[in-house]
């Protein structure tokens, strides 16, 4: 049996197989073969592999976005199935005697450049679709399958680091742990980790070498290890530890239904933070009375380029819809620093945290603010809308926000296209915006705290930085202190205020954020219910 240590980012223990991913290589081999049909019958396998995984791709998207996202994974189906593919890629291997990766590889680039001389727009578009496909392809032949979709039960993820562009791509119903070598415990992947609601760990003492790929392991989040090939003695002990903690979790089951209200009567608003439309399913499962931050983000950190306004509408719909009347919050996109997309091609910068990044790249990039803004406009005649804009430090931004905001509403108008009503409202995650809230507040409906964000700017520590950990300290003085003044000042101006920072569900601090007169606290999912239970203690 094999322990190593790791932090642990949430509590639980998982049991189940490891998944070691790697990032997918871009260099493909050549390699000659001698066996030709032993190399056709390896590439027909991973072809079927690639075809299972696109229709459950297929009916993921048409259950949480919509028929017309959900068709591209039906075009890809047909495009792999197509004869002249399959003909060129069973020609390389069998005359070329080659290796299927490059079989595949070769097939791809000759298919991709016939349809980028085509005329038609459309047919030059499916060149792109043709590297998609021959790209999963690839990656399920040379072992560097980006998704535990490839395993056959779910698995305890081990990796050297995952961004959040990653994170997002992973079926969250097949993973039971994420454990990484390195990473923070403020990062968002850390986060995702406790919105999914699995025991993970980050900087863990061990290589994500593949020789622990398959092998049986337990994450103890509690304890912050993993035991790799547990002996019997520890899997023992380790099951009746989960059926300890999951016999907790059925006893909180009876926190459902209940009002979350203190002992002397006042309400707080119990809500829930959520980075998809599949997360709805955690936040009506633990009974959650409301959705507190939407990350928008991590919409688009899950496509390959700008989500237009049609698929954006559809998920916020969706997300509303599901809600039913509960208010939902849906913050403006917040990418930049650790939240990197690609597509956006955004400068390197020396210190992204203080950087280009959340709604300095929707005032600069207005065409992108727009189309966000337009979507969640459309969607909210669904349901109860709560629009949240990031990293505000001026009143200057909070005017110029919402005159964009009035005029995209008047173009919908004009559109003959209904809007329904909608509060506005602001993340207090700046020192700046919190020694002004006094100014904000009357600009706004609410004000939203980013305690963690608010944290890394108060105290000058970057909260990705897995080495100053020891001197994050979310309970500093300071960070309470501008989370008071927050508070009070919203209530002077008529706002309301929340928490939406992983602060919100530190139950040390839940008396004191009631005594402060927050209002609302939005937490994991899977945080709710206790935090339920505290309150109605206070
Ligand atoms: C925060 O900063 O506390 C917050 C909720 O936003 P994020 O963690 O996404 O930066
Ligand atoms: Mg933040």
């Amino acid at each position: 049996m094999i322990v190593k240590e790791g932090r642990s980012v949430f509590k639980g223990v998982a049991i189940g197989r490891i998944f070691v991913y790697r990032r997918v290589q871009k260099a493909v081999s050549r390699e000659q073969i001698e066996d030709t049909a032993a190399e056709l019958q390896r590439y027909e396998a991973a072809k079927g592999k690639a075809l299972e995984q696109l229709k459950g791709l297929y009916e993921k998207a048409l259950r949480e976005i919509g028929q017309e996202e959900a068709m591209i994974f039906d075009v890809h189906q047909m495009l792999l199935d197509d004869p002249d593919f399959n003909d060129s890629v069973h020609d390389i291997i069998e005359n070329e005697r080659m290796n299927a990766e490059y079989a595949v590889f070769m097939t791809c680039e000759q298919l991709a450049a016939t349809f980028l001389n085509m005329d038609d727009e459309y047919m030059r578009g499916r060149a792109a679709d043709v590297k998609d496909i021959s790209g999963r392809v690839i990656s399920i032949l040379n072992g560097t399958q980006m998704s535990p979709e490839a395993m056959p039960e779910p698995v305890i993820i081990l990796a050297e680091d995952l961004a959040p562009s990653e994170t997002v791509q992973f079926d969250k119903s097949r993973l039971l742990s994420i454990v990484t070598q390195k990473g923070s415990a403020n990062s968002h992947t850390a986060i995702l980790a406790r919105t999914m609601n699995i025991p993970s760990l980050v900087m863990t003492d061990i290589e994500p070498d593949l020789a622990y790929h398959g092998r049986k392991a337990i994450v103890d989040g509690f304890a912050g290890l993993i035991y790799i090939d547990p002996d019997e003695e520890t899997m023992a002990k380790m099951i009746e530890k989960k059926g300890r903690t999951d016999a907790q979790r059925a006893l909180l089951q009876e926190m459902k239904g209940k009002e979350t209200v203190t002992k002397d009567g006042k309400h707080i608003r119990l809500y829930s933070n959520i980075g998809s439309v599949q997360d709805v399913d955690a936040v009506l499962e633990n009974d959650s009375e409301g959705i507190g931050l939407f990350r928008s983000e991590f919409l688009y950190l899950g496509c390959d380029d700008y989500p237009g306004e049609e698929l954006q509408f559809e998920a916020y719909r969706t997300v509303l819809s599901r809600m039913g009347g509960r208010k939902v919050i849906i913050r403006t996109l917040d990418i930049g620093a650790d939240k990197q997309i690609d597509y956006f091609d955004l400068p390197k910068e020396e210190n992204p945290a203080l950087g280009f990044r959340a709604i300095r790249i929707c005032l600069t990039r207005e065409d992108v603010f727009r189309t966000q803004l337009r979507a969640l406009l459309r969607a909210s005649v669904y349901g109860t809308l709560g629009i949240m804009f990031p990293m505000i430090i001026s009143v200057k931004e909070i005017i110029r926000i919402r005159k964009i905001v009035e005029e995209v509403r008047l173009g919908l108008e004009r559109e003959n296209i209904p809007v329904g009503d909608f509060e506005l409202g602001i993340m207090i995650e700046t020192p700046a915006a919190a020694i002004i809230s006094d100014q904000l507040a009357p600009l706004v409906d609410f004000f939203s705290i980013g305690s963690n964000d608010l944290t890394q700017y108060t105290l000058a520590i970057d909260r990705q930085n897995p080495s100053l950990d020891a001197f994050f300290d979310p309970h500093h003085e300071a960070v309470l202190r501008l989370i008071q003044l927050t508070c009070e000042n919203a209530h002077r101006h008529g706002a309301w205020c929340g928490i939406c920072g992983e602060l919100g569900a530190d139950m040390e601090l839940t008396a004191k954020f009631i005594q402060m007169g927050i209002d609302e606290l939005s937490v994991s999912p899977g945080c709710t219910l206790e935090l339920r239970k505290r309150i109605r203690e206070c």
